[in-house]
């Protein structure tokens, strides 16, 4: 059995490679950073909020936002919006969408998810974003064997977050939430946003590598034809990434370097 792991391990160091692939695509959050940290926070933060209130009003028990079943199964990945939309309708709410202008507070789709971008903002700002260690020694080992680097995130926060870190320059293409809402880009679990990501490198989907944390977006990297995708199981759920098409799972970027 103890042989068993170890040539796994050999097999992932050589999973990718320069002969093998032109492009590495790495999502953001719980990838390279640990923002899927905040994230799940703030967005319990504010649903709690939204959750407790409703059940007070109706006389109902209160039943909080589970970051490990709410989070991971309906917003974990997803973009904003359509996190709020999943989450909601988990639950029978229907709200509003709401004004993109509207009072900060309100209870609509929009108003929910501009006061979890407050609560995340402010935690940017007070330098709450963590890179995985094992995560930039890999993507620095990637470039220098003459592999090309995307970033490819929901995130709205994406280039804050990696100029705060003074990272940009790692990137050669970044196809974020700002970039996916001027091009109308469908979020994960729709592949749209990686196969962006690889015509902005140039690189054929069968020759480039998605490496992701979220069911939603291993399933667009298998969606979108590309030549492997890595799952990172860093919540012990190295099945349910397999499940979804990891062609590979670890549990943390550093088991690749050779
Ligand atoms: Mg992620």
């Amino acid at each position: 059995m103890g042989g068993g792991v170890a040539e796994a391990a050999a097999a992932g160091r050589e999973a990718v490679t320069r002969e093998r692939f032109d492009a590495v695509l790495f999502d953001l959050d719980g990838v390279l950073t640990d923002t899927a940290r905040i994230h799940a926070a703030c967005w319990k933060r504010v649903f709690d909020d939204l959750l407790e209130r409703r059940a007070r009003a109706r006389g109902e028990p209160f039943r909080p936002f589970e970051i490990a079943t709410d989070y991971r199964l309906h917003v974990d990945g997803r973009a904003r919006l359509e996190g709020v939309r999943t989450f909601l309708a988990s639950r029978d709410i229907e709200l509003p969408e709401g004004a993109a202008d509207g009072p900060p507070g309100e209870d609509s789709v929009r108003g929910i998810a501009r006061h979890k971008d407050a609560l995340v903002d402010r935690a940017i700002a007070a330098g709450e974003v963590a890179f995985f260690e094992g995560s930039l020694r890999w993507l620095r080992h990637l470039r220098a064997a003459g592999l090309r680097i995307a970033v490819v995130s929901a995130s709205h926060h994406c280039a804050e977050i990696l100029e705060a870190a003074d990272l940009g320059g790692l990137f050669e293409a970044r196809i974020d939430g700002q970039v996916a809402d001027a091009r109308r880009l469908a979020g994960k679990p729709a592949p749209d946003t990686y196969l962006a990501a690889a015509a902005a490198l140039d690189v054929e989907p069968a020759r480039a590598v998605v490496v992701e944390d979220a069911l939603a977006g291993v399933r667009a990297g298998r969606a979108g034809g590309f030549g492997l995708v890595v799952g990172v199981a860093r919540h012990g759920d190295r099945d349910a990434l397999a499940r979804a098409g990891a062609d590979l799972v670890v549990a943390d970027l550093g088991e690749l370097l050779p």
